[in-house]
């Protein structure tokens, strides 16, 4: 502590890491079986954004036999005094080094955070390949959205978990205690926990390459270990844990507020949205269940704004009785009701009118895309007029801004989509002039972030657009969108690039990843740490070409880097999906209209769960 006492005044926001937060658990480290560091591999303030951790971390802590700490990655200025210190990586609960837990887990939410995973195992002292580590290291795991094609990561990470970790993880807890009980050696622990459910060990998969760098062949080297790994899915999400005594940071941090999850999932079928296809079922929380956790957090955290969190908030069937009943019972303290996540329609402006009791600045709709056909290509599921009267309801109902959300580059993409972006932003602020706004004030900001494809969606096979190819659209909406009143924003093109790389990737990108490493690649989520050059030279060094892997259009019938990983949707889903979208053709939200057969419910036993009753609830005309 002393010596961290010594640099923390010479580093910006030190709060990150001194923890101390209000609802903590320090447990007494000698009487517990298990110990877990859980990594978050980018900053406190938006490491501690993430529900995933908190959910993990009430868990955990709740057993007698377990503790769980947190550990972020540290920023660039802390990183340098902790090398020139030689201090370890360490945890906030009790400031002990990562490197004496039995397991580190990370969470892995975007790909451009893999090189911070390499950082942080390096920090805390813990060989970064896991065929360097001994019997004294931790067991080195991770789970998140990226673990559904988790081979670039897989020199590096012992075990993956895949799919809902509130589900794997107990029995997960109870395998480790069992292993560690009868001393088992690494070797033999990795060989049992294979048969884990929902556990991938990924040196237990022996990966053949065709001469023309395609994948021949992925199979089990042992018996007994699953050909294809299926992910854990929570069957009942009123039953399962939900922490009503989160960690409330002591500093700001990204979403400073009570997040309650009223659902997961999403059936709506967006072609390109990964978190669409690998959180199926849609399964909802009963509307008594919401209620009283968030009393519950209400009363624990002192917050004052309860925001109901998904992957589409007015798509929660009880949402109008919720936000009522929330509403009754919390404003009268001072508590807001916030959502996160709404979708272009009347119904969700009428949701937000209900609870921006304290108005923000801005509204934020995504469209996606700027054309109709465009928009049934992906089956977003939105009407111009679905946008317009949104628009203007937000700007006569008073707010000065609204943000437009774009991708390009999108599969079938022409000119035209792109002057339907422009189109679109110039007719939103027309509206909004139309409709009253203060000419000084009123903005219309489209952000606009490229296309990447993701594993497990209907757009998989589809190559992403070259980056010269991605820089002319943005220069041409640029160069439409100049207007008083109108902003563009759009994100960097060898970013995106890189992440379908990843996103994309095979094993063999484990080398270029220890290269990038070595080159000093760190924090390249983040547009000023990005180094393109490194990660060319880091490519250069493995004899591989990045462009292989993001510009390729995959076939049908090729072997998947991420195929041995079971998301419970079949590929002949995917298949057709493509091929409708190529056709300009809509597929219905199965919670709306029939089952369109994606294979889930049967593959994995589960069913979609609506707490308004079953399919048949009456959801407002707007949404169907
Ligand atoms: S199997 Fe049918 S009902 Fe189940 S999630 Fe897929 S489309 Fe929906």
């Amino acid at each position: 502590m002393d010596l961290l006492d010594q640099i923390l005044p010479l580093v910006q926001k030190p709060a990150r890491y001194t923890g101390g937060e209000w609802n903590i658990v320090r447990k007494d480290w000698d009487k517990v079986d298990i110990k877990v560091a859980f990594a978050f591999p980018d900053v406190y303030e938006v490491g501690m954004s993430h529900l995933g951790l908190q959910i993990l971390y009430h868990i955990v802590n709740s057993r007698t036999d377990a503790l769980m700490e947190r550990v972020f990655a540290p920023w660039l200025d802390m990183e340098e005094k902790m090398r020139e210190h030689n201090l370890p990586l360490f945890t906030l609960e009790s400031f002990r080094p990562v490197r004496d837990f039995d397991v580190v887990a990370f969470t892995l939410q975007y790909e451009m955070c893999y090189s911070n995973v390499l950082n942080m195992l390096d920090l805390a002292g813990i060989p970064i390949k896991s065929n360097l580590r001994g019997e004294e290291h931790p067991l080195v795991i991770a789970g998140g959205p990226c673990a559904f094609n988790p081979e670039p990561l897989a020199d590096f990470i012992d075990l993956f978990v895949i799919g809902e970790g509130e589900e794997a993880i107990g029995d997960f807890l109870d395998f480790l205690r069992n292993a560690k009980n009868r001393n088992l050696a690494k070797k033999d622990l990795l060989r049992e926990a294979a048969r884990v459910p929902g556990v991938y060990v990924p040196s237990l998969y022996r990966v053949e390459y065709r001469e023309d760098g395609e994948i021949s062949k992925v199979e089990p080297v042992l018996k007994g270990v699953p050909e294809i790994v299926k992910k854990r899915v929570v069957r009942d999400m009123d039953k399962v844990s939900f922490p009503t005594r989160p960690v409330v940071p002591s500093t700001e941090i990204v979403h400073d507020r009570i997040m309650i999850e009223v659902l997961r999932g999403c059936a709506r079928g967006c072609r390109f949205c990964q978190a669409g296809m690998i959180y199926r079922p849609v399964r909802e929380k009963k509307p008594a269940t919401v209620l009283r956790q968030a009393a519950g957090l209400v009363r624990q955290t002192g917050y004052d704004e309860i925001s109901l969190t998904s992957l589409s908030t007015s798509d929660y069937t009880p949402v109008r009785s919720v936000i009522n009943a929330l509403i009754k019972e919390h404003a009268g303290c001072g508590v807001s009701i916030s959502l996160p996540s709404l979708r272009v329609d009347n119904f969700s402006m009428e949701l937000a009118k209900e609870v921006q009791k304290v108005r923000r600045s801005s509204i934020t709709l995504a469209p996606e895309a700027g054309t109709q056909r465009l928009r049934d290509v992906i089956n977003k599921g939105v009407t111009e007029e679905d946008l317009m009267s949104a628009t203007e309801v937000a700007f006569r109902e008073g707010w000065q801004a609204v943000k437009l959300y774009f991708m390009i580059g999108l599969p079938t993409e022409t000119n035209e989509d792109l002057d339907g972006i422009i189109h679109l932003a110039r007719e939103a602020l027309a509206r909004g002039r139309k409709a009253g706004a203060r000419r000084g004030r009123l903005r219309v900001t489209v952000s606009v972030s490229s296309f990447v494809p993701k594993p497990h969606t209907p757009f998989q096979w589809e190559p992403q657009a070259s980056m010269a190819v991605l820089k002319e659209r943005q220069a041409y909406l640029a160069a439409g969108l100049r207007e008083r009143g109108l902003v563009f924003n759009y994100h960097d093109t060898a970013v995106s690039f890189m992440e379908a790389v990843f996103a994309r990737g095979d094993r063999r990108l484990g080398a270029v990843l220890e290269n990038a490493f070595q080159l000093g690649c760190k924090f390249d989520g983040w547009s000023e740490n990005f180094h393109y050059e490194r990660w060319l030279e880091a490519f250069r060094q493995a004899g591989l070409e990045p462009g292989w892997y993001a510009y390729r259009r995959y076939d049908y019938d090729s072997l998947l880097p991420w195929d041995h990983i079971g998301t419970g949707l079949s590929k002949q889903y995917l298949i057709r999906e493509h091929q409708r979208a190529m056709a300009g053709k809509t597929t219905e939200d199965c919670r709306t209209g029939a089952c369109t057969g994606c294979g889930l419910c049967s593959g994995l036993e589960v069913e979609p769960v609506y707490a308004g009753g079953e399919r048949d609830v009456q959801l407002p005309d707007a949404i169907q």
